[in-house]
C-alpha cells in the first residue's frame, strides 16, 4: 500500500468516526483565533476558552491589544502558562498588524510568519482555518499520531510538515490535522493509545510492529 492509498483509508475512518471536526478554540474574528492559538501553546484549549472570553471582553480590537498594558493582559491569561511571553508576544503581534497589515491578519505563510509570537504552527492554522488554504498544522497530536501511523519518520515539525503535504490532498489538510486531534483525545491518547479499539489499526505501522512482535513471541 502507497503512502497515499494509506491517507484514503485513514480519510475514510476520521471522516466516518469525526466528520466536520472543528477547532476547538473559541474566537469570533481571525484575531481572537490567533490569541487564543498562541495562548495555547503548552496549555489545553479547555482552558484557554476559559481565559479568553475576559480578554476578549477587555481588548475587543487589535488596535485596543496593541495599547494594552502588558502586565494587565499578564493577569488575565496568567492561568495558561508562559503568561510574561505570551502577553508580551499577543500585544507585540497586535502592533505589528496595525504597522504593517493596517491591523488585518495576513494571508500568507511568509507575513504570519513574520509576526511576532507566530510559528508555522500557528501560521497553517490561521491559513486553513480563516482562509481556508491548504495546510499542515503540526501540533503534538499530529506529531505523534502522524509518525506512529507511519506516515513520516521525521520529527522536527517543519519536516513533518512537508512530508505530510506529499501525501494528503489539499483541501483535506486543515479538517485532517483537526480530526487527529480528536483521535488523539479520544482513542490514540498519549502513552496508553487503545490500539484493539482504534480503526485505524490495520493501517497503523505501530501497531502492526507490535503485533509482530507478539507473534515472534508466542512461537
Ligand atoms: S492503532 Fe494504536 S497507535 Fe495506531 S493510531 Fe490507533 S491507537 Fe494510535
Amino acid at each position: 500500500m502507497t503512502k497515499k492509498e494509506k491517507v484514503l483509508e485513514i480519510k475514510n475512518y476520521l471522516d466516518r468516526t469525526y466528520g466536520d471536526a472543528p477547532c476547538t478554540l473559541d474566537y469570533d474574528d481571525p484575531f481572537q483565533l490567533m490569541v487564543a492559538t498562541i495562548l495555547a501553546a503548552q496549555c489545553t484549549d479547555a482552558r484557554v476558552n476559559l481565559v479568553t472570553p475576559a480578554l476578549f471582553k477587555k481588548y475587543p480590537t487589535v488596535q485596543s491589544f496593541a495599547e494594552a498594558r502588558i502586565l494587565d493582559v499578564e493577569e488575565l491569561i496568567r492561568s495558561t502558562g508562559f503568561f510574561r511571553n505570551k502577553a508580551k508576544n499577543i500585544v507585540a503581534c497586535a502592533n505589528a498588524l496595525i504597522e504593517r497589515h493596517n491591523g488585518e491578519v495576513p494571508d500568507t505563510m511568509e507575513e504570519l510568519i513574520a509576526l511576532p509570537g507566530v510559528g508555522r504552527k500557528i501560521a497553517n492554522l490561521m491559513l486553513g482555518d480563516v482562509f481556508g488554504k491548504p495546510c499542515i498544522v503540526v501540533d503534538t497530536h499530529c506529531k505523534r499520531i502522524t509518525n506512529l501511523l507511519g506516515l513520516t519518520k521525521n520529527t522536527d515539525p517543519t519536516k513533518i510538515e512537508m512530508d505530510l503535504k506529499k501525501i494528503i490532498p489539499p483541501e483535506y489538510g486543515a479538517l485532517f490535522c483537526h480530526q487527529i486531534v480528536e483521535h488523539g483525545r479520544a482513542i490514540c491518547i498519549a502513552r496508553r493509545p487503545k490500539c484493539s479499539e482504534c480503526g485505524l489499526n490495520t493501517v497503523c505501522d505501530f501497531y502492526k510492529k507490535g503485533m509482530k512482535k507478539l507473534g515472534k513471541n508466542k512461537a
